[in-house]
């Protein structure tokens, strides 16, 4: 019998409590779930095994504190309680109790609510416009750190919240159906006593009234605010831009259209070598189309990525029949074709735009918040206007490992900053210090990227990429600032932590090792 083949860990039974390695998680099962056991110090935890995201497995993650984080996308949770600290996972793990029996430990079942029961008054009234990442996850996290007062979410886009990174990967792919799309139903609001006006945008905010008016005329007033109005698609300002066979992707309505337009076309043009442009070619070649990838750049994704990683990445569409066409600026989009600069054309029934995203500021903007690029915010997340803050897509954070201002198109950023706000609202956050972390994923490859270098001027190969098993260290003045991973999952939570807590030895000795 080998390793894999052996029945599980029955952790009811008990393990010898010396046998745990402090910080190790042990998997096992509890009453036939899958469970991790951890030691911290003279204490054990037993939680779930699985992300409450994507299912990640967290036997293999990184424990932090008392806390654990996933291998996959980085979520972490209390090992104490089950509860989520921080995104992308939004929903806590199963939590089970754990004795002491002389020198076993023993998970002895489920606890019905590990969660601490407080209450915490915060804002008279909370209004969030946008109920995309950063909105929905700032509604939970108020919920779930026990604040009880008026909680509206205002929503622009059906179904309410989407499981947005999907929307390029395998649902475009045809691999995922719709039904896992939706991150929360309106039935869902209704249970945590949250007033979802969906289909109701926002239209104008009122500092001095502490007052947000809907398009319906409804006003809503707020003692604290959170603007994550997201991002817009960028078009071109190309000629035959708004034929209907020309699409960009952000909503579900923009994939649906994709994947119906994908039904009656055999060749797909993608416009733009972007990480949304890749995903949505490597989607489509699943779907069966030819597809051409057109920039204008030598090596898609060099300029974030290097030129290594940029030119495995490409590599990898072509082995996977995408066609791309770099060095290239589109001229025009006709009917059945798009016309290149240099003259060529490539058929295409189908054309989508990736070509990069608009923060959406006019709502700020109109009521004299701070704008440069995104609505610009504190460490707190606070705008200039007294109790709006501004989180996700939209907002322009001072990030603290490169001390400038940024402003980051990341599901989990979106995500961790709604926490954050809710938190800060509530008066019991500190600081925004999570290293921003994305991850994209290319047929059977996922690429974990941690860190912030908008500019480096030296990249680090380590391992092979063609193997699945690399990383690429982006440096800055000598600085390890971010770190981009292939098959190296734990290398990539290791390095947030260190470039968290401002551990250069610690990041430095984590690179020596690679
Ligand atoms: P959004 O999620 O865009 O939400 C903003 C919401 O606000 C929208 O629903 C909008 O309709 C609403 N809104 C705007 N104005 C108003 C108004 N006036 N009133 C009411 N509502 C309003 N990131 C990754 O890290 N990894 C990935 O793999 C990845 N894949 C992606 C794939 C696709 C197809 C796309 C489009 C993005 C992807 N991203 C990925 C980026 C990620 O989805 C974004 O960074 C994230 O969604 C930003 O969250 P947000 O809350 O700021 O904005």
């Amino acid at each position: 019998m080998d390793d894999k083949e052996k029945a599980p860990i029955d952790l009811k039974a008990g393990v010898p409590f010396d046998s745990l390695r402090e910080a190790t998680p042990l998997a096992g099962t509890v009453d036939g779930e899958a469970a991790i056991l951890v030691r911290r110090g003279k204490e054990a935890f037993a939680v779930g095994a699985t992300c409450t995201h994507y299912g990640g497995p967290l036997a293999e993650g990184l424990v932090v504190g008392e806390t654990i984080r996933c291998p996959w996308h980085h979520a972490c949770f209390h090992l104490r309680t089950g509860e989520v600290e921080r995104a992308p996972a939004l929903s806590p793990l199963p939590c089970f109790a754990v004795e002491r029996d002389g020198d076993l430990v023993r998970v002895t079942g489920k606890r019905e609510s590990a969660k601490p029961g407080v209450r915490r008054q915060g804002p008279g009234a909370v209004v969030i416009v946008g109920a995309g990442a950063a909105g929905a996850a700032c509604a939970d996290m108020l919920r779930a750190q026990g604040y009880s007062g008026s909680l509206n979410l205002v929503g622009d886009e059906e179904p309410g919240p989407v499981d947005r990174p999907n929307l390029s990967k395998d649902y475009l792919a045809g691999t995922a159906p719709e039904e896992w799309i939706p991150l929360r139903t309106r039935e869902y609001y209704e249970t945590i006593h949250v007033d979802f006006h969906l289909g109701d945008p926002a239209v104008a905010l009122d500092t001095e009234a502490r007052k947000v008016k809907l398009r319906s005329s409804k006003q809503l007033s707020y003692e604290a605010l959170l603007l994550a109005t997201g991002a817009e698609a960028r078009s071109l300002p190309v000629d035959g831009v708004a034929r209907p066979h020309v699409r960009t992707l952000r909503t579900l309505a923009d994939s649906r259209a994709i994947i119906e337009g994908a039904a009656r076309a055999k060749q797909c043009v993608v416009i733009g070598a972007s990480f949304i442009g890749l995903e949505v070619a490597a989607a489509l070649r699943r779907r069966g189309l030819d597809v051409a990838v057109v920039g204008p750049e030598a090596i898609p994704l060099a300029r974030i990525l290097g030129p290594e990683l940029g030119s495995f990445v490409q590599k990898l569409h072509e082995k996977n029949g995408v066609k791309f066409h770099l060095g290239q600026q589109l001229r025009a989009i006709r009917e059945d074709r798009v016309e290149l600069g240099d003259g060529q054309s490539l058929d295409a029934q189908l054309v989508v735009l990736g070509v990069g995203v608009v923060p959406r500021t006019k709502l700020a903007e109109a009521a004299g918040l701070k704008v440069n690029n995104g609505i610009v915010v504190d460490e707190r997340l606070r705008t200039s206007a007294a109790g709006v803050y501004a989180a996700g897509d939209v907002a322009r954070y001072p990030d603290p490992i490169s001390g400038e201002l940024a402003r980051i198109e990341h599901w989990a950023v979106a995500e961790r900053q709604g926490q954050a706000v809710a938190r800060a609202m509530l008066g019991i956050g500190g600081p925004y210090r999570d290293a921003p972390f994305f991850w994209s994923q290319h047929y059977d490859v996922t690429i974990s990227y941690v860190g912030y270098a908008p500019a480096w001027d030296g990249v680090e190969i380590h391992g092979d990429f063609e193997r699945q098993d690399g990383a690429a260290v982006y440096r800055r003045g000598g600085k390890a600032v971010a770190l981009a991973t292939l098959g190296r999952d734990r290398v990539s939570l290791a390095a947030e932590v260190a470039l968290e807590t401002g551990d250069l030895n610690a990041l430095e000795a984590l690179i020596a090792r690679q």
